[in-house]
């Protein structure tokens, strides 16, 4: 089986490329490294079955790399985390738009499945709590989440239309909040910043006043889902949550991670960026139904393998006042 990953050095992306050769697959890499990293595959670097191509998907697929056949493409090129898109808002509308469209072009030439990689960001700031598949969302589009949120509803369209003008075998997953080894501890995100903020013994930066809920998802259960979305027959067509239904505020994920890293760090707060959706909870009885699939890591499971590993990864900045 050979399979193209595209954002395959990401955080999520580079996890899935683990499975997939362990699966035996064949993989190759499309990745341009803006919010990529060279870090995440560097245990792969040896690895004969994979091929890494330092590629644009906005930009024409001339390399030998996506000469396939595949059989299988799978499509998470977007930067992902808020201060990733905020920084390269336009990159990220045209690797949607564009960098799909390629995508899909080559899944169409080789026959091949595909898997797009949707966000609960289509949701917006929801108004239906927890968030069905069949809810359309309540989304700013102009505000400074756009790029990303109506970025990823135009692939989730396109992708579709893939599926109904060609018989593309195509499925959508919609990933809510995933944390885990080898997230960014620069992207900004919620659980990279409170796990590097306690390790350090810094201020905890909770935005507005941490009663904003997300669900947070262990990475590992996260990428057996893309699996499963992939690999059962019959759901071209499909758009699936992918996410941990237990909920939990801001402020209480803040105190779980100082709790679990015995940390001395104190709470602050900080300015609540603009459209920050209120409320987060993913409903997965249509993935329970169609992939059997649930998620198996508890919170607090999964943020001491999170803290562990950036305790082994960090260069701490005051190695005198850790103990
Ligand atoms: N957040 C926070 N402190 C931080 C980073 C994020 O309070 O240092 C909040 C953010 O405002 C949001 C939630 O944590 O309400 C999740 O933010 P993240 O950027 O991880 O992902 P999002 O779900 O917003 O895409």
């Amino acid at each position: 089986m050979k399979s193209l990953v595209c954002g395959g050095a990401g955080f999520l992306g580079s996890h899935l490329v683990d499975r997939l050769l362990a699966h035996g697959h064949t993989v190759v890499v499309a990745d341009n490294f803006i919010t990529g990293r060279y870090v995440n595959l560097a245990h792969l670097k040896d690895c004969a079955s994979l091929q890494v191509a330092h590629q644009d998907m906005t930009r024409p697929l001339t390399g030998d790399a996506f000469a396939g056949p595949f059989d299988r493409v799978f499509n998470l090129a977007s930067p992902a985390s808020p201060r990733g898109y905020r920084r390269f808002p336009i990159e990220t509308h045209l690797v949607n738009a564009l960098g799909t469209l390629q995508a899909l072009e080559l899944a169409r030439r080789d026959d091949a499945r595909f898997l797009q990689a949707s966000t609960s960001e289509v949701y917006g700031d929801p108004l239906v709590h927890p968030q069905t598949e069949d809810y359309w969302g309540n989304v700013n589009p102009n505000g400074p989440r756009s790029c990303y949120d109506e970025g990823k509803r135009f692939a989730e369209s396109l992708t579709l239309e893939f599926v109904r003008q060609y018989g593309l075998d195509a499925r959508i997953a919609r990933i809510f909040n995933t944390y885990g080894p080898r997230s960014n501890p620069e992207d900004g995100r919620v659980v990279p910043n409170f796990c590097v903020q306690a390790l350090r013994d810094e201020p905890i930066t909770i935005y507005g006043n941490g009663d904003q809920t997300r669900s947070f998802c262990y990475v590992d259960d996260l990428v057996r889902g893309l699996l499963a979305l992939m690999e059962t027959d019959g759901l071209a067509g499909e758009v699936v949550n992918l996410g941990n239904p237990d909920e939990c505020t801001v402020r209480e994920l803040a105190d779980r991670v100082v709790a679990l890293a015995g940390s001395s760090s104190p709470i602050v707060n900080a300015a609540l960026p603009v459209d920050d959706p209120t409320r987060r909870r993913p409903d997965i009885a249509k993935a329970k139904r169609l992939l059997t699939w649930e998620p198996t890591v508890g919170l607090d499971e999964g943020l001491a393998a999170t803290i562990a590993y950036f305790g082994q990864t960090l260069p701490s900045p005051h190695p005198a006042t850790r103990h």
